[in-house]
């Protein structure tokens, strides 16, 4: 697999400052494909120095000319989607089918929602006797995950350009060859030297030298909401912004007057999807108790159509977990969830290959809302089935995990499931499989973070305001 020897800092592919090398491993056939270098705080403080040095001038650029690179960006992304796919089947182990559809089309689509954006959005205001200016924070620290790897890179550069933010990436250490495609578009779209960098490194090191460096104005983190809590704990010490899209236990609540069966195989869609590693799904299905067993009936039957396999076979549906560690830890979970007593309906622990990181398309039944497998992110494509009494009942069971960052709601009409979702403190919630909107606001409520990302939200995380008054 194509990999770069080598940085992205200032414009150019510069050598690493130390010797440490990060092998890729594909996690479809476990062999290693790829070493990229580690960085170390050296690195990060090159690449933070480059990304100082540019943001005057990019600061400075009017918004149509910042328009004009974004959409040579997605350009440049679009030109490139056959190369995007195929990396992010080999070192995600995503079927190629979402690596096409989904890894390498939604970058493209947001990019461009931020050309638009950059080009329409209102910098100043008038209130009263001020003016008001928005105006970019600074240079960006972006600290991003595997789990849709390009999109979370798109996600955070995208709007921090169009606000006229420089920015630093660390991607995660198991998909740094997407990162260093994308650094490939970003030097093709004509941006600046020292606009965008991106950095390999461990998180241990690079991205803990990145959210500490002191010249870094806004730190924007995706992952887990324990590095989450450190990251936040350092960018506070530091006076520091910082946003945080961390960990979720959506819950899909399907109401009595719901169509069940569009409901149960949309729920099962969203829960195999990219093996269950989207921090936005549905893990929690909640279904009242007159419904509840035609409902584990119809998820058994939709999941058999979700066998793990080779993600280039365009029949797979379900690839690997991303590495070792996932997979000891989903099946960890799965161990729990039968221990605690929940009735494992299809899957379970035994992988279905001797090789690769695969898990059987998993669905517990009988799930207490107390249990472990209810209340813990499993990350890997597990589902659970959770039965409530009456409304209140199911809001509650909704309500009751530290995390809040998305969810659905089925109902006869979509009044009634609009009704419920107002209720529901969660920061997104797909009324009756309404699609996803990329310029909708995405972010957490409670432990599932701080800040939104995309569409006008996603831009004003990266402005500051300067009051002029008259
Ligand atoms: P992680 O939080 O460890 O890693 C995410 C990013 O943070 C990576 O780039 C990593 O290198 C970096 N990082 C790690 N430690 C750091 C530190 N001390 N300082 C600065 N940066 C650091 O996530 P993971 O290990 O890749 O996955 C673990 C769990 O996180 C998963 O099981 C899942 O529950 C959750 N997760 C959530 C999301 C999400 O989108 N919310 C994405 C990926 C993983």
């Amino acid at each position: 697999m194509k990999a770069h020897n080598s940085m992205y800092i200032g414009g150019e592919w510069r050598p690493a400052a130390g010797p440490g090398t990060i092998a890729v491993v594909n996690p479809a056939t476990e062999q290693v494909i790829a070493e990229v270098p580690a960085g170390t705080a050296e690195d990060v403080d090159a690449a933070v120095r480059a990304a100082r040095a540019a943001f005057p001038g990019w600061a400075a650029t009017a918004p149509a000319e910042r328009a004009a690179r974004l959409t040579a960006l997605r350009d440049a992304m679009a030109a490139r989607k056959d190369e995007i796919a195929e990396t992010v089947t080999a070192e995600l182990g995503s079927p190629l089918r979402l690596s096409k559809a989904v890894h390498a089309s939604v970058p493209v689509a947001v990019a461009g929602s931020y050309a638009e954006l950059a080009a329409s959005y209102a910098f100043e205001e008038r209130i009263g006797n001020s003016t008001v200016l928005m105006e970019p924070v600074g240079v960006v620290g972006a600290i991003t995950p595997w789990n849709y790897p390009l999109h979370q890179i798109v996600a955070k550069v995208a709007p921090a350009l169009a606000a006229g933010c420089t920015v630093v990436v660390k991607p995660a250490e198991d998909t740094p060859l997407t990162a260093q495609l994308f650094a490939e578009a970003v030097h093709e779209a004509g941006l600046p030297a020292g606009v965008v960098n991106v950095v390999t490194g461990t998180g241990a090191v690079a991205g803990q030298a990145l959210a500490a460096h002191e010249d870094v104005d806004l730190v924007s983190f995706t992952g887990s909401t324990a590095v989450g809590r450190l990251i936040g704990a350092t960018a506070g010490a530091a006076i520091k912004r910082v946003a945080l899209e961390l960990g979720g236990k959506s819950a899909n609540v399907i109401l009595p007057s719901a169509d069940l069966a569009k409901a149960v195989k949309a729920g099962v869609a969203n829960v195999m999807t990219n093996s269950g590693q989207t921090c936005s799904a549905w893990t929690r299905m909640l279904v009242h108790t007159d419904r509840y067993d035609e409902a584990v009936e119809a998820a058994a039957a939709a999941v058999a159509s979700y066998r793990a396999g080779d993600p280039h076979d365009e029949l797979c549906r379900v690839g690997p977990v991303v590495n070792a560690t996932q997979h000891a830890r989903v099946r960890g979970h799965i161990d729990k969830g039968v221990a605690e007593g929940a009735r494992l309906v299809t899957g379970g622990v035994e992988p279905p290959y001797d090789t690769g990181y695969f898990i059987a398309p998993t669905v517990f039944a009988d799930v207490t809302p107390e249990m472990s497998i209810a209340q813990e992110e499993i990350f890997g494509p597990v589902l659970s089935i959770l039965r409530y009494e009456d409304e209140d009942d199911a809001l509650r069971i909704a309500n009751g995990t530290v995390y809040g960052l998305a969810g659905a709601v089925w109902a006869g009409d979509d009044s009634e499931a609009a009704a419920f979702a107002r209720r529901m403190d969660t920061g997104q919630v797909d009324i009756n499989g309404g699609r996803f909107n990329p310029l909708a606001p995405f972010g957490g409520y409670k432990q599932s973070g701080v800040g939104r990302e995309l569409g006008a939200h996603g831009l004003a995380e990266y402005l500051q305001t300067k009051s002029l008054q008259f």
